[in-house]
């Protein structure tokens, strides 16, 4: 049995809970306590408004916690929101939040017209069938450093990465009924363990 925790200051956790919940041998529990962590396997940083998360996470003195287990090797996963919480760059913003990715990404990138939006693509580390992408006022990624491995493009736009222990997607996986990427960020879990 594997634990994944979810970040519960904010945004989408339940459904992250649900998808986690939904896979044999995985349990998803949310996560906000310093205590919560030590007996979490891997971590899902969730959709919601890295702003908020991000001021959240300083107040509760998580930020060194969450840094320190992520540069120590614990698996995370980063989710829209959660992707601007793990990258080392934010476009336009003097601001960093964890920063322990090797990215440069540019927040609500995608403009008005275009705020939300569905699209499938094949990614070939999770197998030869597309898998459905929800973006809601999503960041892409600009630019990543050497080891950071691209996952997915849309149009040109960088949107799934992966960075040693380290995964991030600008869209929703949690928001669809496809489990491909639980699966995956399961198994560098197990990997791991
Ligand atoms: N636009 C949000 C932000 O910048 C992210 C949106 C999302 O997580 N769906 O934090």
């Amino acid at each position: 049995m594997v634990t994944i925790g979810v970040l519960a200051l904010q945004g989408a956790v339940k459904e992250h809970l649900d998808c986690l919940n939904a896979l044999p041998e995985v349990r998803g529990i949310p996560v906000k306590k310093a205590a919560d962590f030590t007996d979490i396997d891997g971590l899902i940083l969730p959709g919601g408004e890295s702003t908020t998360m991000g001021k959240l996470l300083r107040e509760y003195n998580l930020s060194q916690l969450l840094i320190d287990k992520i540069t120590g090797g614990m698996p995370v996963w980063g989710t829209c929101a959660g992707m601007i919480l793990l990258a080392k760059t934010i476009t336009g913003e003097n601001i960093r939040h964890l920063g322990v990715m090797d990215i440069c990404v540019r927040r609500n990138a995608y403009g008005s017209q275009l705020d939300s939006f569905a699209t499938s693509v094949v990614i070939p580390e999770l197998g030869a069938t597309p898998i459905p992408l929800v973006f809601i006022r999503a960041p892409y990624v600009e630019s990543a450093g050497a080891n950071v491995k691209i996952l997915a493009k849309v149009d040109d736009k960088i949107v799934a990465v992966e960075e040693n222990n380290m995964l991030a997607t600008a869209f929703h996986p949690e928001l669809t009924d496809d489990l491909s990427f639980h699966k995956y960020f399961i198994n560098k879990v197990i990997k791991r363990g």
